[in-house]
C-alpha cells in the first residue's frame, strides 16, 4: 500500500532548521498519525509523502509558504503592560492564549519587557523558517470512513 488520499499514516521524523539546530523529532516516542490528504500536516511534507510506502525515508526541504507562512509584521505588536493584569511577574517566552482581529484564539508570546511596553508575537514559532525534515514512514492503512468524515485519525 501506497500513502494516497483518505489513508492513515505513521511517520517517525526529525525537523531541523537551516543551521541544524533540531526543532521537533519523534525519537524516543510514538510515530506521528495523521490522515493524508485533510491538510492534517503542512502542505510541503504532505505533497513529498504522497505514493511513499512503509519503510521509505526521505528528506525534505519546506520553505515558508508550503510551511507555516511567512512572518506578519503586523502580528508582532507592542501593547501596554496593563493588557497583562493580574500576571505576578511578566518576562519574554511567556505564551498567552488571546482574540485574533477576526475573533478566533490565537497563542501570542512575549519576545521584550521592557517598563510600560511588552513586545507581543502572534506568529506561527516556526513562521518564516525553512524546515529540513528527516521521515521515515512506519505504517498505512487505509481511513475508516468516520475519520475521512472528520478530517482527523480516531
Ligand atoms: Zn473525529
Amino acid at each position: 500500500m501506497t500513502i494516497d488520499k483518505d489513508r492513515v499514516v505513521s511517520i517517525h521524523y526529525k525537523l531541523t532548521n537551516d543551521d541544524g539546530e533540531v526543532i521537533d523529532s519523534s525519537e524516543g516516542t510514538e510515530p506521528l498519525t495523521y490522515l493524508h490528504g485533510a491538510a492534517n500536516i503542512i502542505p510541503g511534507l504532505e505533497k513529498e509523502l504522497t505514493g511513499k510506502k512503509v519503510g521509505d525515508s526521505l528528506k525534505v526541504t519546506v520553505k515558508p509558504e508550503d510551511g507555516y507562512g511567512e512572518v506578519n509584521p503586523e502580528l508582532i505588536q507592542i501593547v501596554p503592560a496593563e493588557t497583562f493584569k493580574g500576571v505576578d511577574k511578566l518576562e519574554p517566552g511567556m505564551h498567552f492564549q488571546a482574540d485574533s482581529p477576526d475573533g478566533h484564539a490565537m497563542m501570542i508570546v512575549v519576545e521584550a519587557v521592557n517598563g510600560d511596553e511588552i513586545t507581543v508575537n502572534g506568529n506561527h514559532p516556526l513562521a518564516g523558517q525553512v524546515l529540513h525534515f528527516d521521515v521515515t514512514v512506519d505504517s498505512i492503512r487505509e481511513a475508516t470512513p468516520e475519520e475521512i468524515d472528520h478530517g482527523h485519525v480516531h
